[in-house]
């Protein structure tokens, strides 16, 4: 999993990568090397946190709403995924985007996943892929409307209208 998010307008956020660095830090560790090993931590952590602060600010600037899915990261772990996921510190990332939306008065809303990587975001036919077997289909067709459809993007745009439905329904 090298994107760590995808917005409806197609942008993707790209999962940094440390695991490079973390097997360095691994290595430093078998070999018994205290000083390497502090000083490699240091840097992971820090641009760790600077690309968590970064990135959720970059997202809020000149939105009005932020709508994410309610996927949870403990259920992604479970796969192979497991260490890009813990990595780019998924959960911390969502934390802090509803943080950064909250201080600049942006509406945030959770809304449930489910369906939103099958159902086509025009006219909401069922038909895209499904499941964790799904997970490897990154593109589909869809039957009803014949659109090629990029599988996160579409998810977004769904999204994005049941984030409308709830500010809608709250009557704002
Ligand atoms: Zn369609």
């Amino acid at each position: 999993m090298k994107t760590l998010a995808t917005c409806s307008d197609g942008t993707k956020i790209e999962a940094p990568r440390w695991y490079r660095n973390q097997q360095r830090l691994a290595e430093f560790q078998r070999k018994r090397k205290p000083r390497k090993v502090r000083k490699l931590h240091a840097k992971i952590a820090n641009r760790r946190l600077d690309f968590l602060h970064k990135e959720p600010t970059n997202l809020v600037n000149d939105r009005e709403l932020i709508v994410v899915g309610d996927v949870s990261s403990s259920k992604l772990t479970k796969t192979t995924m497991a260490k890009s996921v813990n990595d780019a510190g998924w959960s911390m990332f969502r934390h802090l985007l509803e943080y950064k939306a909250i201080a600049r008065k942006v509406a945030y809303r959770e809304v449930s996943e489910r369906f939103t990587t099958q159902a086509c975001s025009c006219r909401g036919a069922m038909g895209g892929p499904k499941g964790r077997k799904g997970l490897e289909i990154r593109e589909w067709v869809c039957d009803e409307c014949g659109a090629v459809l990029d599988r996160d993007v579409n998810a977004a745009l769904n999204i994005l209208r049941l984030g409308h439905q709830s500010l809608l329904a709250e009557g704002r």
